[in-house]
């Protein structure tokens, strides 16, 4: 049987581990006679549950004790608008928020922000054809921003923070806003450089439909008044996650990828793994003439790997033949065309050497 390997940006592969590990507690989970979709999100069985999924991922991530950890839904483009509403009234109105524009992601959060805060665009890779992340010298930040809000991984257009900005130097103070929605847990990160952290589920994490958001102490408590309950951040840690009825199956998966991470060696172990796999495709990408990453090097992104074949009117046979090899879900997003390969932590090197097998034999058969 042909091995399958998924190569989606999102909702995405998830460890075999994992999902077998589901399959055998489906029914049944621990003994307790019921499904964990069948609990309730009060019962000690879910309370353990979730308690767990907490511990691992603030031990994975090294989250400091003044930040808390809220498990909501939303999504990413939920918190566009969440986190406004739960910031903005730390400044007198309307506040202003910094953006460093990169891509797509950030483009959908700017237009989100516009409804309820003052926005600066501060910098925008824009001219680049969002292949760069700007310069942090060009930054032109204001003076009192409520925060600066920044994308840390671009999943459409393939590029990626490879630094974390400096918050008393480099952003007057203002604290940082990151949407990590498409490589968090990919690598090491120092949390405390960050305010809030956000991440939708469904790549690196388990998933669609689980929000994360890390959020240090004392942004908590500005929720502006249209604020919904179930989205004020201070309500809902107040509540540890239970203001409302969590995902709770959601959260379940990604207690196990989290159980999944730590027998993995941890976010370390992940990050080199991550390293290598990358390495390996932008080499192969940048040594062959039929096909081309145009992301500069210094911004590529470990996780998604956008590239195109020279000559576009392949494209078509190029896709039916990975998917034929058992490489799926290459096509790039339809905003930027051409072809993207996801490789999350859950896809093996053994995947990426697959792509790169089909990729060199597809050329020489086209060449
Ligand atoms: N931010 C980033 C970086 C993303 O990749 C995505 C989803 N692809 C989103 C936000 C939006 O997430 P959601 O669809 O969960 O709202």
């Amino acid at each position: 049987m042909t091995t399958i390997y998924n190569f989606s940006a999102g909702p995405a592969v998830l460890p075999k581990e994992v999902l077998q590990q589901a399959a055998d507690e489906m029914l049944n989970w621990h003994d307790s006679g019921m499904s964990v979709m069948e609990m309730s999100h009060r019962g000690p069985e879910f309370m353990s549950i979730i308690a767990a999924a907490q511990k691992d991922l603030r031990e994975l991530l090294n989250v400091p004790e003044n930040y808390k950890i809220l498990f909501l839904q939303g999504g990413g483009l939920g918190e566009n608008a969440i986190v406004p509403m739960n910031l903005l009234g730390r400044k007198p109105q309307p506040a202003v928020v910094d953006f460093i524009h990169t891509g797509s992601w950030t483009g959908k959060s700017i237009k989100e922000a516009q409804k309820y805060a003052q926005v600066n665009i501060a910098a925008s890779g824009e001219s680049s054809g969002f292949t760069r992340v700007p310069s942090r010298d060009s930054w032109k930040l204001t003076q009192d921003a409520a925060y600066v809000h920044l994308c840390t991984n671009e999943t459409i257009d393939g590029i990626e923070y490879q630094f974390t900005p400096d918050v008393t130097v480099e952003t007057n103070g203002a604290p940082i806003v990151a949407d990590m929605s498409s490589h968090i847990l990919s690598r090491v990160i120092d949390v405390s450089k960050y305010g809030v952290i956000f991440a939708g589920a469904q790549k690196n994490i388990g998933p669609a439909g689980l929000t994360i958001v890390i959020v240090r102490d004392d942004l908590l408590g500005h929720a502006l008044p249209i604020c919904p309950s179930a989205f004020n951040w201070s309500i809902v840690a107040e509540n540890d996650s239970m203001y409302n009825t969590p995902p709770t199956y959601a959260i379940y998966i990604a207690g196990l990828v989290f159980q999944w991470l730590k027998q993995q060696g941890g976010i370390a172990a992940m990050e080199q793994k991550n390293i290598g796999k990358s390495a390996l495709l932008y080499a192969y990408l940048d040594a062959s003439d039929f096909y081309e990453n145009r992301v500069a090097k210094d911004c590529r992104s470990r996780m998604n790997v956008p590239f195109f074949l020279k000559d576009e009117t392949l494209n078509t046979a190029f896709l039916a033949a990975a998917k034929e090899r058992g490489l799926l879900q290459i096509k790039g997003h339809k905003s930027v065309g051409g072809m993207r390969a996801s490789i999350y932590n859950a896809m093996p090197i053994e995947g990426v050497k697959a792509l790169i097998a089909f990729m060199q034999e597809f050329a020489s058969a086209h060449a």
